[in-house]
């Protein structure tokens, strides 16, 4: 049987939320079969729950939060990535404010955090959404269309297109493909950074946003160029961030998923639309366990690599 994974001990990081610049601290925890990943504000008088949903996501402007009442969670896509990449199913994430932590910008601090606390396999079988019909989100039209498509296919795979017109991106790879059978998330997409331009930090600053945001947690560029000194971590770090956020906004709905997604030009408002007319279109899927593993696709049944 290809079974559900939990943490096998509790492990804790500490670091500044992007948008708030507020000092936070994140407790992952083991959780039972079938509990989910689950967010907990630990800092309010009543700790409060939010399970992950694709309805519990109220706010896609910048990061993907979710909310139970007026009770939030921003930023959860990077860390939802790293879950999605090592096919964790059960955890508590306890947290201490509003913000999941920026970290480094990318998945790749939460995939050493995962990986240090070790992942255990648990008594019960992993539920798939398995995709049998196409489904597909679009907006815009012209040079503002976008969108996003879930096809059905034998295992997971994204593929992504952007369009930035901006010398450092047209330098690089506007469009990706990743397949989780390669096995290699950690390596080829945990590490790509968040990314922005000056100018816009300096508007959203202005308007007390990313506020935690700089050189040490995202790619910055100015008109021209990239202003880390360090420059990409990849050729085409940019577009392989889209694909990690994909995965993380993609993950909210709760369960794996058996599908070719592909998308252009997409965002975490779309990748939530997708979810939601997923969720509406229950023609278009099944869920699925895997008795016999060697039947489950490729990259899935193996515990996931390290670097
Ligand atoms: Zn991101």
């Amino acid at each position: 049987m290809l079974q559900q994974r939990t943490l096998k001990s509790l492990t804790r990081a500490v670091g500044v939320g992007l948008h708030s610049g507020q000092r936070v601290e994140i407790t992952l925890r083991p959780a039972q079969p079938d509990t989910g990943i689950v967010f907990r504000r630990v800092d309010l008088p009543q700790p409060v729950d939010i399970p992950v949903s694709a309805f519990a996501v109220t706010d896609t402007r910048m990061a993907s939060t979710l909310s139970s009442g007026n009770v939030k969670v921003l930023t959860v896509e990077h860390l939802m990535s790293a879950c999605a990449g090592l096919g964790v199913d059960n955890m508590y994430v306890d947290i201490t404010a509003e913000e999941v932590p920026i970290l480094d910008g990318s998945a790749a601090s939460f995939v050493y955090l995962l990986q240090s606390a070790g992942i255990e396999l648990q008594n019960a079988p992993r539920r798939f959404i398995q995709l049998n019909k196409p489904v597909e989100v679009r907006e815009g039209q012209g040079a503002s269309e976008k969108w996003a498509r879930l096809e059905p296919y034998q295992g997971y795979k994204l593929s992504f297109e952007i369009d930035f017109d901006h010398p450092a991106v047209d330098a690089t790879g506007q469009r990706v493909v990743f397949d989780m059978s390669t096995g290699s998330y950690s390596k080829d997409i945990a590490r790509a950074r968040t990314f922005g331009f000056s100018k816009d930090f300096e508007v959203m600053r202005a308007n007390g946003l990313a506020l935690g945001g700089g050189l040490d947690n995202a790619i910055v560029m100015d008109d021209y160029k990239v202003l880390n000194s360090d420059g990409l971590r990849y050729d085409d770090e940019f577009v392989k961030h889209k694909i990690l956020d994909a995965m993380g906004d993609l993950y909210l709905v709760g369960k794996p998923l058996l599908a070719s997604y592909s998308a252009f030009r997409s965002g975490h408002a779309l990748n939530n639309l997708l979810l939601r007319e997923l969720l509406a279109r229950t023609d278009a899927w099944d869920v699925v366990t895997f008795e016999d593993e060697k039947r489950a696709p490729k990259g899935f049944a193996q515990l996931a690599r390290a670097w």
